[in-house]
């Protein structure tokens, strides 16, 4: 997703926004520009918080096979903030991976998106295919999602990332691309374009710190891959005077994604069978020659992956609002309007936010600062 990097000193935010207590009245009185459909930005709306981890590698995605006694087991897990993104490329390496072998029986563990991806790219081969996960699509760290395209995020670290990382993340973005275009006008949306706003003037920000981790940037390697974006006149800017930069973004409608791809498994004869692993040995007792890892965040322990970081990420959840189907960026704050409700997430002030954090506590707080601050991209500033 096209979103500049903003510094934003949150703790400020409640303190800068005092007095404006009533959203609905300052939003109608907003910008001199065109008229948009405001979000309703109000904490009555949120219909839930939740909380994810990331399942950052600094040495990106483990998507490789390893020969355990009798067993194949192919690794594909770790994507950090990118495996919606990049999903199917994985998933078509994963699968080819695992046939390489001449088995024609798998397990696949997780019934994540990467669990799904993977699932289903093998049995289109015409191989046995049975997903065995602990949680179930919905209720899976996938499903907690903020469903943009943003297959750089979080995926290494440039001093870690091994030597032709750059050119395999980019086969895996390109791969994904095309299979998410192809399911644009599919039943139930889950993949289509939402007009995108970046806001920016008169946002809480300060100068935070550079993040203290070098995160792996190359997102612009695939950059032609999308509509371009440009800086909005005056005249056409719903907030003006803020400065606005505009483009459609792809967006991922997560729980009609998910559900389709559970759909297609089951309906191409895949069987999905509730299993928790409590360790190694537990996952390498199933019954199938080859086993495939899909295990996300869950990888860590199972498979002693001492490498692996969590990166917190927490969403608010408004009550889906089809009046106002956009995308909105401001002071370190992003809305999107999703289909399955409109996601706002507080960004941090760098990539740094979240990293080493295992708290998956929900922090209502962070949800009601974050509206706050989006509130204000609808107001016109005072001269
Ligand atoms: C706040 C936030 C926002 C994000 N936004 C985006 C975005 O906009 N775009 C994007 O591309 N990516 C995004 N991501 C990243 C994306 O969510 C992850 O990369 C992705 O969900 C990883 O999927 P997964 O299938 O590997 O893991 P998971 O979704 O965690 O699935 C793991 C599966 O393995 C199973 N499992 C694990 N351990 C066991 C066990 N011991 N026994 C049995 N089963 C087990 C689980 O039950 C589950 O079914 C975001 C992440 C966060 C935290």
């Amino acid at each position: 997703m096209h979103v500049r990097r903003r510094t934003v000193l949150i703790g400020g935010a409640a303190t800068l926004l005092a007095g404006c207590t009533d959203a609905g009245t300052r939003i109608a009185s907003a910008s001199a520009g065109p008229r948009i459909a405001p979000l309703r930005l109000d904490p009555g709306e949120v219909m839930k918080i939740t909380v994810c981890l990331r399942p950052f590698r600094p040495s990106g995605p483990r998507l490789e096979a390893e020969r355990l006694g009798e067993k194949t087991v192919i690794h594909n897990y770790g994507h950090g903030g990118a495996g919606w993104s990049l999903g199917w490329g994985c998933a078509a390496e994963a699968a080819a991976l695992a046939r390489s072998g001449g088995a024609s029986e798998f397990a696949v563990i997780g019934a994540g998106v990467i669990g799904l991806t993977t699932a289903l790219r093998l049995i289109e081969t015409g191989a046995k295919v049975a997903i065995y996960a602990e949680e179930f699509p919905a209720e899976t760290r996938s499903a907690r999602a903020t469903g943009v395209w943003s297959p750089s995020s979080r995926i290494a670290l440039a001093g870690a990332a091994p030597v032709g990382f750059a050119d395999r993340w980019e086969g895996w973005a390109r791969a994904s691309y095309a299979a998410h275009l192809r399911m644009i006008g599919l039943l139930g949306d889950p993949v289509e374009f939402l007009p995108q706003y970046e806001v920016s003037g008169g946002a809480p920000e300060t100068e935070a710190p550079p993040a203290a981790h070098d995160f792996l940037h190359i997102h612009r390697r695939v950059r032609d891959l999308q509509p371009p974006w440009r800086q909005m006149a005056l005249e056409e800017n719903p907030f003006a005077p803020r400065e606005t930069a505009t483009g459609n973004g792809m967006v991922f409608n997560v729980a009609s994604y998910a559900d389709r791809l559970a759909r297609l498994f089951m309906l191409r004869g895949g069987r999905m069978i509730r299993r928790t692993f409590p360790d190694r040995a537990a996952a390498l007792a199933l019954p199938e020659p080859v086993i495939v890892n899909c295990m996300g965040y869950g990888a860590k322990a199972i498979w002693g992956d001492a490498d692996m970081v969590p990166v917190r990420g927490q969403i608010g959840w408004l009550i889906p609002q089809p009046e106002a189907r956009y995308s909105l960026y401001y002071g370190g704050v992003n809305a999107i309007s999703r289909r399955d409700g409109v996601v706002i997430q507080y960004y941090g002030p760098n990539e740094d936010f979240g990293y080493g954090d295992a708290n998956e506590t929900v922090d209502p707080a962070e949800t009601e600062r974050a509206l706050a601050i989006l509130r204000q991209a609808y107001v016109t500033p005072a001269e």
